[in-house]
């Protein structure tokens, strides 16, 4: 078997030296020679050996003085010392010092290969039993701070003190800690809990899910949690090395509050607006019946109606986000994004026509359908496409691709338009935002809103990489649900 230990030698005396040195590698050991002390220290920094073996006299030093200092920096490395002479008073010294053992001569390979290999035998033991110990101390203190009573009380204060609740548990989710508010939202008693699994205490259905849910992931996990009579809280199961877990859990119910009322106000102030808009645009129409009109009162009745129609588009996009967000858009079916792209770029083929874009399309064949709503899917291409159209400059290059890879679909549209500043990239998804770079191109800042809310109610993810001048390419991945579902089916 080959043996890999370094063996670091610091000797006088050239002869000595060589036949230690060719004894040890002829057994397969690595050797290193310090030449004086201070390439003695910087070898033992450097290469760590397995064994220093020093001579009785080294660089005009007392060898086993030297050895003494270093025991001091080196307590577990092994060290053997050779002798010219052993005396009696010498072998005492060594003993005293906890030398591991010395060598004189005369030298015998045997002799030189024996030493090394009992004192290192030894080392690898004492290793063995520390490397055991160490663990065994860490573990029971690591114990012992999970229980240990002036840290208790200490956490008990502050988490006693905290509006949230807060449980705190152990490796294997028994309840260390409770704070009052916890126990006052699932009605436990504070004491008799302590040290008793959590799954056996907490009957909460959507708490026992956020507990077991799978976190290998994501060592933070969030979970909302209704309560009967309303409530809705939020709740964290979050890791903390060296103790366990805590769960933490926040009352959210007047921002839930909040939200709906919001979102309440933004549907019905849509409706309310979009009834008269259609009276107006009726009227407007109308008007033309009535009598012959003159160019200026044409003119004035076609921005009338440009207007309202605008008006309408941001109303009915407000709507769409609302319904999106709110999770009424549950319909699902199979669909089939290459068709649904044909109908985009039917559909976009003026606007590419009168600027001259050059549209190019790859799109693999076969491509799985998709379980999605067809109606959404439309508007995100119509967004995603329309806006690379729009933004382009005349000539302009747009590419699509859509193509499967693993479970997912990746839809990717490039074009090489005025591209998004680095700062406007975080924000183009949010509501109503519009880029600084895009002068006087009409728009509300609702559309990529819109498909984000939309690929976000189909669990898929959309970014966009972009360079100022550039141009810009966004890219939708959407996953492909698993074909057993039965088509038709919610
Ligand atoms: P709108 O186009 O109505 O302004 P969007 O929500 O569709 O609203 O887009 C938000 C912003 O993102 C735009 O105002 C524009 O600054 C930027 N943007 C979107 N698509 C592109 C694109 N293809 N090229 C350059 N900028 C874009």
């Amino acid at each position: 078997m080959p043996k890999k230990d370094l063996i670091l030698l610091a000797l006088d005396g050239s002869h000595t030296l060589k036949l230690m040195d060719r004894a040890l590698q002829a057994v397969n050991y690595e050797t290193a020679i310090a030449a004086d002390t201070k390439a003695l220290s910087r070898l033992l920094q450097e290469t760590m050996p397995a064994l220093l073996m020093v001579g009785e006299r080294f660089d005009g030093h007392d060898g086993l003085e030297i050895i003494a200092e270093l025991l001091e920096r080196f307590p577990t490395l092994p060290f053997l010392v050779y002798t010219e002479k052993a005396t009696p008073e010498f072998a005492k010294r060594v003993f005293k010092l906890g030398i591991n053992g010395y060598l004189a001569p005369p030298l015998r390979t045997d002799d030189i290969v024996g030493i090394v290999e009992g004192a290192l035998k030894h080392a690898h033991r004492v290793g063995d039993w520390l490397r055991r110990e160490v663990k065994r101390t860490t573990s029971s203190l690591k114990k012992r701070a999970q229980i240990s009573e002036a840290e208790r009380s200490r956490l008990e204060t502050v988490i006693n003190s905290i509006h949230d609740n807060v449980m705190i548990l152990d490796e294997d989710n028994v309840i260390l800690l409770v704070n009052p508010a916890m126990c006052a939202s699932f009605g436990l008693d504070g004491q008799a809990v302590i040290g008793k699994p959590v799954l056996d205490v907490i009957q909460h259905p959507d708490l026992r899910a956020l507990i077991t849910s799978n976190h290998s992931d994501d060592p933070l996990q969030y979970h909302e949690v209704n309560f009967p009579d309303g409530r809705v809280a939020s709740a964290q199961y979050t890791a903390i090395p060296e103790i366990g877990y805590v769960i933490t859990m926040q009352d959210i119910t007047y921002l839930k509050e909040v939200d709906r009322v919001r979102n309440e106000m933004v549907h019905t102030v849509s409706h309310d607006l979009r009834s008269p808009l259609t009276s107006v645009i009726g009227y407007t129409e109308l008007i033309a019946r009535a009598g012959p009109l003159n160019e200026s009162q044409k003119d004035f009745l076609k921005r009338i109606q440009e207007s309202v129609q605008h008006i309408t588009a941001l109303i009915n996009d407000l709507l769409d986000i609302g319904s999106i967000e709110a999770g009424l858009d549950t319909r699902r079916e199979w669909v089939q994004l290459d068709g649904l792209l044909r109908y985009t770029l039917d559909m976009l083929q003026g606007q590419i026509k009168a600027k001259q874009i050059k549209v190019q399309t790859e799109i693999a064949s076969p491509l799985p359908p998709l379980r999605a709503n067809p109606v959404r899917l439309r508007q995100v291409l119509d967004n995603v496409v329309g806006n690379a159209i729009k933004y382009s400059n005349r000539e302009g290059e747009v590419k699509i691709s859509i193509r499967p890879e693993g479970d997912q679909v990746i839809i990717q549209v490039s074009d090489n338009g005025p591209g998004i500043p680095i700062q406007d990239q975080a924000h183009i998804f949010d509501k109503f935002y519009r880029g600084r770079n895009i002068n006087d191109q009409e728009g509300t800042g609702l559309g990529l809103a819109i498909v984000k809310s939309i690929v976000d109610a189909h669990q898929g993810r959309i970014w966009v990489e972009s360079n100022v001048g550039q141009g810009s390419t966004f890219f939708i991945v959407l996953p492909i649900q698993s074909p057993t579902i039965p088509v038709g089916k919610k």
